[in-house]
């Protein structure tokens, strides 16, 4: 098995860690119901692509009179 020949310095080490840093998730808005979503996914919130509707979103039944 290879072994690294020296210790690494502290500096050589932050140094390679400063590109594991993680990306922030980009996030669009829904055209339609301006809810936060990723690029090129529906909306699950109203089921909306581009602007069509392509899922079916299941509405809780929500009763009025109480
Ligand atoms: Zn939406």
């Amino acid at each position: 098995m290879a072994n690294p020949k020296k210790r690494k310095t502290h500096s050589g080490t932050r140094k390679g860690r400063s590109h594991l840093a993680l990306k922030k998730v980009t996030l669009n808005k829904c055209p339609k119901c301006g809810h936060a979503l990723k690029p090129h996914m529906a909306c699950a919130f109203c089921g909306s692509y581009r602007g069509k509707a392509v899922l079916k979103i299941k509405t809780k039944k929500t009763t009025k009179k109480k």
